[in-house]
């Protein structure tokens, strides 16, 4: 075991992973991994549920989200897509502007449910908002839509759910309100943390109209890049890293550990041990915010 070893991307089961914030700290004590940033969507209620387990099982626990956003970017078209933000808090948790703008997500959140259960149940889909959020805690996403999906014989597995029914192709999709990448680049910088651009592999641009799109967020305040992902193989991680080092960007790097809605991705490791996370990255991140504000952007 590699006692210098991280995740930075985690979830537990109050957002869309299965597992409970002790039974992750418990995993992450047998992996042997040093520290854990949960990386819940929109909720800090893993993370708050899971820090007495982590101090009890010597587990250095690092508060931190993912949010969702809108990226706007150049025509042709004026498109948009969906771009996924993490922030870290290594101070602890933050408050105010921050926890308001987290509850007004849960809030998008719930009216995007409810109009994803009204187009679901004008095909003719036998579903209900109650059913669907039974399944969830703090909140409920779409994992959650699929395995109802899935359960009631109406998709043939989570894949097929999300081409079908809920992904951003399928016709029923619903967009759910989000901000806009810079402004939750912005609120993650304004409540003290480090906004890193999660698992950059998902903007499917070429390396050029992506690398733009990062000196865009970095612009706009981002600190960071997750170099190293589950989705990310070796040449691309490399690829990361040497733009991460270009772009004066933090590497940082997790699983996206979800546990059983993503079964291949385990804790720490990745797909096929393909990821490695180094606690230098955590001493990194602390020692950025230690530089005062000036030296950062
Ligand atoms: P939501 O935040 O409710 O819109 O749901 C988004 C979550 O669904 C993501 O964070 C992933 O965990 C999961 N997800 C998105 N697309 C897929 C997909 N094609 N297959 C499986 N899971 C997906
Ligand atoms: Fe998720
Ligand atoms: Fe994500
Ligand atoms: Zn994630």
């Amino acid at each position: 075991m590699d006692l210098s070893l991280v995740d930075l991307h985690s979830h537990t089961h109050e957002s869309d992973g299965s597992l409970a914030p002790e039974e992750l700290i418990a995993l992450a004590k047998n992996t042997g991994l040093r520290a854990l940033a949960i990386t819940d969507h929109d909720t800090l209620e893993g993370y708050l549920k899971a820090r007495q387990p982590a101090t009890d099982a010597g587990i250095e626990l690092i508060c931190a989200i993912e949010l969702n956003s809108r990226l706007y970017f150049a025509p042709p078209g004026g498109d948009y897509r969906s771009v996924h933000l993490l922030g870290y808090f290594l101070a602890g948790p933050p408050s105010g502007p921050f926890t308001a703008r987290l509850q007004k997500a849960l809030e998008d959140r719930r009216t995007r449910n409810g109009q994803l259960i009204n187009r679901l149940r004008g095909l003719g889909i036998d579903i209900t908002l109650e059913e669907v959020e039974n399944r969830g805690r703090t909140l409920t996403g779409r994992p959650h839509f699929a395995r109802v999906l899935v359960e009631k014989g109406y998709a043939s597995s989570f894949d097929d759910a999300f081409t079908r029914y809920i992904g951003e192709t399928a016709p029923t999709f619903v967009e759910r309100e989000s901000q806009t990448t810079e402004q939750a680049i912005q609120s993650i910088r304004d409540a003290g943390g480090i906004p890193s651009l999660a698992h950059p592999i998902r903007l499917s641009m070429t390396r050029d109209g992506e690398r733009a799109v990062i000196l865009r967020m970095k612009e706009a305040g981002l600190l960071a890049l997750e170099v190293f992902h589950s989705e990310h193989n070796a040449d691309e991680q490399a690829y990361y890293s040497r733009l991460a080092k270009d772009l004066d960007l933090l590497p940082t790097g997790g699983s996206d550990f979800h546990g059983a809605p993503k079964p291949n991705v385990k804790l720490g490791s990745g797909i096929n041990n393909n990821i490695r996370v180094p606690y230098t990255i955590v001493e990194q991140m602390r020692k950025l915010l230690q530089q005062p504000t000036e030296h950062r952007a």
